[in-house]
């Protein structure tokens, strides 16, 4: 979601005269998107600032003015505390109020501004055609969180769950459509939740709204991030088997396998409903690839607990999955508690599961290599006369074809498992399975 803000925060400025710039030095206004999910993320932001107060020092020599903006949830976490912590920054803005940035970088001149209300206004009401629009692209259609999760600041720092209506998701989505894109991923929080008012101003499910835009001419594939297992309802499950445009591709994030644990996070599922519920998943669409996320060394971790997360990742098998250390976070129940995991113990248990996970990664990707697949071409590949895309399944794939193939679906057989990607050979069309 912070790579779909920046580009919107870019078509606001964009509308202002400004063009995007990939050196900083040249930067008249530098936008930092930050992340608050995790202590590590946070800390980076003042690293950064240090060095942007530098730059911006050495611009202020040559006459020229930098403005710089912190965006995103440490922004709205720490809003007039990131003022004193570093001299440098102008505008300070949370996640729901960047359709201001050109008012608030025109008050920042006068006096630095700190905004972090939740406005009245939906952003959403306010933000500009989108520009840059690529071959894939995010398309937010929810907003926050009201689950609570005991070691979450999500619900806290992007607020409670809101929904787009149907009838503004579909006119971004045509839009985009007919500036190029050919797959979009419908993003939330807690995407699965979504209940954006339909036409007859009843609340539509993520399935309803996926039928929609399976719908768009133009729109070749539908994908969908991040859900809560406790939100995937028959109707969304149905759609994986009954919307060919909707990839077999799922992130589900179970967190750990243990109950106590699950239970102490406040997640409200159990390692046994996840386990049937992916049961029904893969009923409805037995090659649907999946992927999750676990946190290791919450509060009160046992060795054995910890052990059950390995078993339930060895019973499902992953493609891809992201883990992380428990990181306490100012202000959740879960920072509170006494009985915190030594730094040295999250490591171990992190250091192991990546690597069931890796592996699991690994032997996904050898399976794949023999068969005929499609790809969505992207962008130019690594080497002079490739180009890369992905398949269904979200493996990223090379294969010698031309540029002009940017945009088109490609059918491709894969041949070789490199270690971060794969290669293929262009099949003759219609030729995949
Ligand atoms: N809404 C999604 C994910 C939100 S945050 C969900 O409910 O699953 C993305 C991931 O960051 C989470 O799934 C979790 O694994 C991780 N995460 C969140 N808070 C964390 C914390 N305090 N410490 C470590 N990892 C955390
Ligand atoms: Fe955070 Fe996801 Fe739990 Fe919401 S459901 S509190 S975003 S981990």
């Amino acid at each position: 979601m912070n790579a779909y803000d920046a580009a919107r925060m870019a078509d606001v400025l964009g509308q202002q005269g400004y063009a995007a710039t990939d050196s900083v030095e040249d930067a008249d206004v530098v936008v930092l998107n930050t992340c608050h999910i995790r202590e590590k993320a946070a800390e980076k932001v003042y690293s950064e600032l240090g060095r942007l107060r530098v730059l911006k020092g050495e611009r202020r020599a040559e006459g020229r003015d930098t403005r710089i903006v912190v965006a995103g949830c440490v922004a709205q976490a720490e809003g007039a505390e990131i003022l004193s912590r570093a001299p440098a920054v102008d505008v300070v803005v949370g996640p729901q109020g960047y359709h201001r940035l050109p008012e608030l970088l025109e008050q920042s001149r006068a006096k630095r501004v700190v905004d972090t209300e939740f406005p009245v206004e939906d952003k959403f009401d306010h933000l500009p055609a989108r520009r840059n629009k690529g071959v894939s692209a995010f398309l937010t259609v929810q907003e926050g969180c009201d689950k609570f999760c005991a070691f979450c600041v999500v619900p806290y720092t992007r607020g409670a769950e809101v929904s787009r209506p149907v009838a503004a998701v579909l006119a971004e989505a045509r839009a985009l459509a007919e500036g190029g894109v050919r797959e979009v991923t419908l993003i939330g929080q807690n995407v699965n939740a979504y209940h954006g008012a339909g036409a007859d101003g009843e609340p539509a499910t993520l399935a309803d709204l996926m039928g929609a835009v399976a719908a768009i001419p133009g729109i070749a594939r539908i994908r969908y991030t991040t859900s809560h297992p406790n939100d995937m309802g028959e109707d969304l499950i149905r759609a994986h088997a009954e919307i060919p445009a909707l990839m077999p591709y799922l992130h589900l994030p179970v967190q750990s396998g243990s109950d106590r644990v699950l239970a102490a996070m406040n997640r409200r599922h159990t390692g046994d409903t996840y386990r049937r519920l992916i049961d029904r998943i893969r009923a409805a669409r037995p090659d649907i690839a999946l992927s999750s996320d676990f946190i290791v060394g919450f509060p009160g971790e046992t060795d054995a607990e910890f052990e059950e997360t390995m078993r339930l990742v060895a019973d499902i098998g992953f493609e891809s999955a992201f883990s992380f250390k428990y990181s306490p976070r100012p202000g959740t129940p879960a920072a509170e508690r006494p009985d915190a995991i030594p730094e040295a113990v999250k490591s171990e248990r992190l250091a192991a599961l990546q690597t069931l996970l890796d592996r699991q990664r690994h032997a996904y990707q050898n399976a794949a290599v023999g068969q005929a697949t499609e790809i969505l071409v992207e962008k130019a590949g690594r080497h002079p006369g490739q180009v890369a895309g992905k398949t269904p399944h979200m493996l990223a794939v090379q294969v010698d074809a031309p540029e002009a193939s940017i945009g088109t679906l490609l059918p491709v057989r894969i041949v070789e498992a490199g270690a971060n990607s794969l290669f293929g050979e262009r099949l003759p069309e219609k030729a995949a399975a």
